[in-house]
Parts: structure tokens; C-alpha cells; sequence
């Protein structure tokens, strides 16, 4: 499957969550066995060599392709939450939206210091949510160089927020 094939594969949802915004939804890429298995088989490629020893998948939809992608890489998984879902103690970041206000909470405990982790999402439009998550897992001890994504919306210059902060984006599709 080629990138504009999978591209096809994502529908683009006018005036979600609120007037204006073009919303890129990849429930039909998940529906779309071939589709599901091309992006996965992408994002192994573009993250074989990059070496990381967990991947680490933002919830929701960065834990489906952050969790298929350690699989592949024979990784462990970890899992950047919303507020108030782990049953641990916690350390947290706050973060501007393209449309709100969020945080991100993570178990520091499941970090081994000066492990490389690579940050996984659907998807890249600002940049915001991307840069906490590299922020709280350096706050852990990780060493996060590099971010993938499925879709990458360049108009909102998220890879430069990234690039500011020391981290490398990559996506399959713009
Ligand atoms: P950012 O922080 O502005 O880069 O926004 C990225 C985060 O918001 C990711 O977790 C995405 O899942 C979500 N997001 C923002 N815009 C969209 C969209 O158009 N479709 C799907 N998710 C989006």
C-alpha cells in the first residue's frame, strides 16, 4: 500500500469538536485491515533504526499504534495518561490543545534512567501534547529523541515545536 493509499483511508470530519476545525478521524484506517497493517508495518520501518528500548503511546489512539509498534520493535509499551487513570503516584504535564486544555500523567517508576523512549500519537497538529510527553518522560530519566505519528498536519508547525525541543518528527501521511 502506498502513503497515498493510506492517506485515502482518513477521513477528514468538518466542524469537529467545534466550527472551523477540520478533523482528520482514522477510525476508518483502523477498520481497514490492509490499511491497520501498512500503517504498523510503516511506522516499524521508520522506527527499526532509531533503537529506542520502549515505546511510549498517548491516550487514546497513541495507544493502538504505540502498542502494535513495540510489539513489533519486542519493546515494552508505556502508557502517557489523561488525569486521574493511574493508581500510582504520578508526575504530570500540562499542555495547551489545538482546542483546549490537558495533561498528561505518567508512572516515573516505569522508566529506567537514560532509556531511549519513542513517543507515539495518531496524530500532529501543534505539537503541544507531543512536547509534554517528551518532557514528562525526560522528567522520568528517558532520553526521547524521536516522535512518530500516523498524520502530521504541517500547517500547525508541530515539527518545529518539536524540533525546538529536541525531538525528531516523523509521520507516514501530511
Ligand atoms: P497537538 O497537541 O496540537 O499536536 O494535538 C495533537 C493531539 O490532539 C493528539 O493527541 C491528537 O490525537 C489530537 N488531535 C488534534 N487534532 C486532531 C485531529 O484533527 N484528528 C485527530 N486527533 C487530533
Amino acid at each position: 500500500m502506498t502513503r497515498g493509499e493510506l492517506k485515502a483511508l482518513i477521513r477528514t470530519i468538518p466542524d469537529f469538536p467545534k466550527a472551523g476545525i477540520q478533523f482528520r478521524d482514522i477510525t476508518t484506517l483502523l477498520a481497514h485491515g490492509e490499511g491497520l497493517a501498512a500503517s504498523i508495518d510503516m511506522l516499524a520501518d521508520m522506527a527499526a533504526p532509531l533503537g529506542a528500548t520502549k515505546v511510549a503511546g498517548i491516550e487514546a489512539r497513541g495507544f493502538i499504534f504505540g502498542t502494535a509498534l513495540a510489539l513489533r520493535l519486542g519493546v515494552g509499551f508505556v502508557p502517557l495518561r489523561k488525569a486521574g487513570k493511574l493508581p500510582v503516584e504520578t508526575i504530570a504535564e500540562d499542555y495547551a490543545l489545538e482546542y483546549g486544555v490537558a495533561t498528561l500523567e505518567l508512572d516515573p517508576t516505569i522508566i529506567n534512567d537514560g532509556e531511549h523512549v519513542l513517543v507515539v500519537d495518531d496524530l500532529l497538529a501543534t505539537g503541544g501534547t507531543a512536547v509534554a510527553a517528551a518532557n514528562l518522560l525526560r522528567r522520568a530519566g528517558a532520553v526521547v529523541n524521536h516522535a512518530l505519528f500516523v498524520v502530521d498536519l504541517p500547517e500547525l508547525s508541530g515539527s518545529q515545536a518539536l524540533a525546538e525541543a529536541q525531538v525528531e518528527a516523523r509521520a507516514l501521511v501530511e
